[in-house]
């Protein structure tokens, strides 16, 4: 895969690291990529890229993993945002798995009537579907998707790879161990995992034993950082290769 910005450093910021159920201190998960690339657009993206002074209108590309409300109920406050006070003027693309344009339709229509219509003078919104495991081209980033295994067949979701800054990243959104999760894992230099249940073996989701069996196929050089995050058991929080993000962290590489 080409790396669009090989000069470039690599900032991850993890606007938050929790689940579904956000526990204390941690809200539901997003990642924002060197200021233009968006994991998840979670509900709590806005008042965190706020507090952090980051620039909404500077996100060129915003990847939805799969349609559970922590991983994309975030939109409709960015593009609020974009309508009323600072719409980026570079076009914006949303990537998602199929029906991702009917859907933001849906959600802007039940939560901001009238926004779908109103955007369409501010902001050049693009929607880039993701209808199975293979590379795409979003606005200037070429990525490599992958299918997950969550939720069942009714639920597509998939994994996400990039390169940046001479980095390679991976990212799983939800998942179960599957074939998808273990190309995707291949040769990265980060691979950033969901890790709901740490002790109880829930099907489509990450526990410790299912980690350390995804950790017999990774490279040595991969760093490995957990996300999505239930509870922390002492012994993955001792581990040098495994970072364990709070809410807000900053890490460049
Ligand atoms: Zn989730
Ligand atoms: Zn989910």
């Amino acid at each position: 895969m080409p790396d669009q910005n090989k000069n470039q450093e690599l900032e991850l910021v993890f606007l938050g690291t929790g689940n579904a159920f956000s526990m204390a201190k941690r809200y539901w998960g997003s990642i924002l990529v060197n200021n233009t690339i968006l994991f998840d657009p979670s509900p709590i993206v806005v008042p965190h890229m706020k507090l952090l002074d980051r620039s909404l209108s500077a996100l060129e590309n915003i990847f939805i993993t799969h349609f559970h409300a922590d991983h994309y109920f975030g939109l409709p406050f960015i593009l609020l945002d974009y309508a009323y006070i600072e719409p980026p003027d570079h076009p914006l693309t949303i990537i998602g798995p199929a029906g991702v344009m009917g859907r933001m339709a849906q959600l802007l229509n039940l939560g901001f009537p009238g926004l779908f219509d109103k955007l369409k003078d501010k902001v050049l919104l693009k929607y880039l579907e993701v209808t199975d495991s293979g590379r795409y081209q979003a606005y200037g980033l070429e990525f490599d998707a992958f299918n997950m295994e969550h939720g069942g067949i009714s639920m597509d979701a998939y994994g996400y790879k990039i390169s940046l800054g001479g980095k390679t990243i991976g990212y799983t959104g939800d998942t179960d161990l599957c074939d998808g999760l273990y190309r995707l894992a291949e040769g990265l230099d980060i691979l950033i995992i969901e890790f709901s249940n740490p002790d109880l073996d829930v099907p489509g989701h990450i526990s410790q034993a299912k980690l350390e069996k995804l950790r017999e196929r990774l490279d040595e050089r991969t760093k490995i950082i957990l996300n999505h995050i239930g509870t922390i058991t002492e012994d993955i929080s001792q581990d040098q290769n495994v970072i364990i993000p709070k809410d807000l962290a900053i890490y460049k590489f």
